[in-house]
């Protein structure tokens, strides 16, 4: 018998370390809490459509990265996003085209990883407690009580502050996963019929509690029929606002919103909003991926590098490497 490795969060970071261990002839076993993969890359299923609610498009620069979306293309999950860009400063909003390549999922942001998912053995809607090494083999134990195992290694694909106490048997990884800082983001989601009047597809925004407008069936591949809107606050409002209830999150972004896109917002036909608590690392690092060969137990995650998805794709390949190494 193969003992498989388990890998904890099947966000694209830990899908990423999944393809490659498979890749190298390995068995993995994925655990995620969530009902579907992707994490803060998944989009929601809602009234209006499925909503890019977190990662709103990628860029690639990483030559690994380009490889890999233009796989990714090829495969029909990716396209490229050329949304008609705004800026908002100073209380105005200007035309800010620019050169940036922008990709995201097709027909929706969570594609990537649900085509990543193919062959891997997953478990959803299991939240891992505890990680714990026996005598010679890994078991997680789950929040139901539920025990899973045996593994011959964990690589956990988890934000920062989630990972911390999953690394209780690494002490130093843990330290360092402990003083990782996570922001966080509120993001709603607006539906209007008829369609707004204003050429605007993409918007950064300065200034202000919003730093980012989307109108999400300006990407590729969306068919809804509400002009559906995504906007995020900043970090600082988010966190000033954290546990304000949903419906007065939607009323004070959606009175941001009418303030600044330039054209008659009409009460939106649908609303919802959802809330990050961990979405970003407040900064860059560059540990790629945490590791103890010895105990068998890695960590990866976008926070091990950059706050993107590219981070993650390459910190999960980090992981994966660092494992592989060990057993030559
Ligand atoms: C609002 C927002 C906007 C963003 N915009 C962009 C953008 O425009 N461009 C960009 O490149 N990036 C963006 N990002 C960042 C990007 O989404 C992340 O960097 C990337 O998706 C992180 O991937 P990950 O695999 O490291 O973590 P995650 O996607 O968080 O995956 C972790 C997974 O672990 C699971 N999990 C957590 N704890 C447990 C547990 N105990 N047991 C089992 N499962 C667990 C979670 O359910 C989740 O599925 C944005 C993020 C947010 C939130």
């Amino acid at each position: 018998m193969t003992v498989p490795i388990a890998i904890i969060g099947a966000g694209i970071a830990g899908l990423s370390a999944a393809q490659a261990l498979q890749k190298a002839g390995h068995s993995v076993h994925l655990f995620d809490k969530g009902h579907g993969s992707g994490g803060r890359m998944a989009s929601k299923r809602s009234d209006a459509g499925a909503l890019d609610l977190g990662a709103q498009y990628f860029t690639a620069r990483d030559r690994r990265f380009v490889e890999q979306v233009q796989q990714w293309v090829a495969a029909g999950w990716t396209a490229q996003w050329k949304p008609q860009l705004y800026n908002y400063r100073d209380g105005a909003l200007s035309p800010s085209p620019d050169e940036q390549i922008r990709w995201v999922g097709v027909p929706r942001m969570s594609a990537i990883t649900r085509g990543l998912l193919k062959d891997v053995t997953v478990n959803f809607g299991c939240r891992i407690a505890e990680v714990f090494r026996g005598k010679q083999y890994w078991h997680l134990q789950d929040t139901e009580g539920c025990s899973h195992g045996p593994f011959s290694r964990v690589v956990i694909a988890v934000p920062a502050p989630q990972a911390t106490p999953l690394l209780a048997a690494a002490p130093k990884l843990a330290a360092v996963a402990a003083g990782v800082q996570m922001e966080p983001t509120w993001a709603i989601a607006l539906g209007f019929e008829p369609p707004l009047e204003t050429p605007m597809q993409g918007c950064f925004v300065q200034d202000n509690p919003l730093d980012w407008l989307a109108r999400n069936r300006s990407k590729p591949g969306r068919d809804e029929q509400l002009d559906t809107w995504v906007l995020h606050a900043t970090s600082n409002w988010s966190k000033q606002h954290l546990d304000l209830p949903k419906e007065e999150v939607i009323e004070l972004l959606r009175g941001e919103f009418a303030e600044l896109v330039g054209c008659v917002v009409p009460p939106p036909a649908f609303a919802l909003a959802h809330r990050w608590l961990y979405a970003r690392p407040a900064g860059n690092h560059e540990w790629g991926a945490l590791a103890d060969a010895d105990l068998g137990l890695y960590a990866c995650g976008d926070w091990c590098l950059s706050g993107r998805v590219e981070g993650a794709w390459l910190s999960g390949q980090e992981a994966a490497r660092r494992l592989l190494e060990h057993l030559e």
